[in-house]
């Protein structure tokens, strides 16, 4: 399917021939591209309401970080993509931050959008500094790429990414060896990702091997039996994301996290994130913030049907 010669000529070549290429390849036409306004509008509330949660998700993990103690926070955005939470970390006060993804026009326009925000700073809003790496996090060693070789996170954010590793176990676990092996005793890793649960559910509840509706779709090349790696489906957003992903049997990505000294402290779907926040009536401005009629400002991220997603919280041991 992918030809040497796309190989020679692609942007993402050296990426392999499996499905990392495809996704890296997807995201970074997506920016080439842009979200066609009419995208924009059918999934906009989706969008806001994923921004709405990773926001609060981040401030209360950093809340916590302080709480432990540290000052300059340090943070991985492991799949940063295009930057959609650099202003999250901005707002958040964080001291650094290195943001990697596979696709390197995202890694790009990530960048950009951090130099902006620097030249748009005022002298004593200090910005935090970053490093901006395009890597296979599934394949590659980050430390092996970071300026400072000593540097050690606090927290580790991969946001609507994890999934993607779900192809084999070796690609699983780099993805975990990245996300924890250099993160401080007591630093946190948090994402959110689908809940396999509930996409095993809904596919055998269907007739045929897919479900969704006229916004969203995902389809299974075969129902039944569900492998603990490379269980994959199509998953398709309204002109915005179209790519294979993976289940995450979610049990096994907890156990897997033990062997980096993680223990879990939260894991919740989005609906019981959002229960627990808007009705206590947690956040709930913020939430009406996000809703409003304009777009958040700088605020890209996470394209998933939020029904279907759940988040989690890894904190490191002592
Ligand atoms: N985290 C961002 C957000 O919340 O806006 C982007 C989420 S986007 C749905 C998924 C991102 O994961 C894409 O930018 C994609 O390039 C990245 N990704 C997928 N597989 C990856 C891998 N093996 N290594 C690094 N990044 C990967």
């Amino acid at each position: 399917e992918e030809g040497e010669d796309e190989e020679e000529t692609s942007p993402t070549k050296k990426l392999g021939t499996d499905h990392s290429k495809k996704v890296a390849t997807h995201y970074n036409a997506l920016q080439e591209v842009g979200l066609a306004a009419r995208s924009q509008s059918r999934i906009f509330y989706m969008r806001n309401f994923n921004n709405w949660l990773k926001s609060v998700l981040i401030g209360e993990i950093l809340e916590q970080v302080r709480g432990a103690g540290s000052r300059n926070v340090s943070v991985l955005d492991l799949g940063c993509g295009k930057g959609g939470d650099l202003l999250k970390w901005r707002r958040g006060g964080i001291g650094h931050i290195v943001c990697a993804d596979i696709a390197e026009v995202s890694v790009d326009q990530c960048r950009t959008r951090y130099e902006e925000m620097k030249r748009k700073s005022y002298s004593n809003d200090k910005i935090f500094s970053a490093q901006f790496i395009t890597a296979d996090c599934a394949k590659e060693v980050l430390s092996e790429k970071l300026e400072d070789p000593k540097l050690m996170f606090d927290i580790c954010s991969c946001q609507f990414v994890y999934h993607y590793s779900f192809e084999s176990e070796q690609k699983a676990d780099m993805m975990l060896r990245n996300a924890c092996e250099r993160l401080k005793p007591g630093g946190f890793f948090i994402g959110t990702t689908p809940d396999a649960y509930e996409l095993v559910k809904r596919i055998e509840a269907s007739d045929s091997l897919s479900f969704g509706n006229e916004v969203f779709n995902v389809s299974f090349q075969s129902k039944g039996s569900y492998p603990l790696f490379g269980c994959q489906y199509h998953f398709s957003l309204e002109g915005v994301v179209d790519v294979p992903e993976f289940l995450v049997y979610f049990p096994l990505f907890e156990h897997m996290a033990k062997q980096y000294n993680m223990r879990l402290v939260l894991k919740q779907r989005f609906s019981e994130f959002f229960e627990e926040k808007v009705k206590k009536d947690q956040h709930r401005s913020l939430m009406m913030k996000m809703m409003a009629l304009e777009p958040f400002p700088c605020e890209d991220g996470g394209q998933q049907a939020s029904d279907n997603t759940e988040e989690y919280c890894h904190a490191k041991e002592h």
